[in-house]
């Protein structure tokens, strides 16, 4: 078993990249561990050609992953299609305003 490695039966093309990333969250699992991943889309002895690294929660494979909020510290968020902004559930810090500021 390899030390620190995270224990998510990820698809062959799927690339561990950076280990558990402290202050982000899983919006489905509420897991703590997020990691970031990349895609493998072609594998060659010159090196692999892989997607932008992005993130995944550890647990539940979930993308709906981000960091915590800075108010209250809770990854909870809401999206309102309408203003096109997400914004915190708990205590309704807006996060993200027409995809500016990125969490
Ligand atoms: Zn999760
Ligand atoms: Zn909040």
């Amino acid at each position: 078993m390899k030390s620190g490695a995270t224990t998510l039966n990820l698809p062959d093309n799927i690339k561990i990249v950076r280990d558990e990333i402290p202050g982000l969250s899983c919006g489905d699992c509420k897991s703590h561990k997020v990691i970031q991943v990349v895609f493998i889309f072609i594998k060659s002895k010159f090196g692999d050609i892989t997607s932008d690294p992005f993130l995944i929660c550890a647990s539940c494979a979930s993308q709906n992953v981000g960091r915590n909020c800075p108010e209250c510290g809770i990854f909870n968020r809401v999206k309102d299609d309408k203003r096109d902004e997400v914004y915190c559930k708990p205590c309704g810090l807006v996060l993200t305003r027409n995809k500016i500021i990125q969490y």
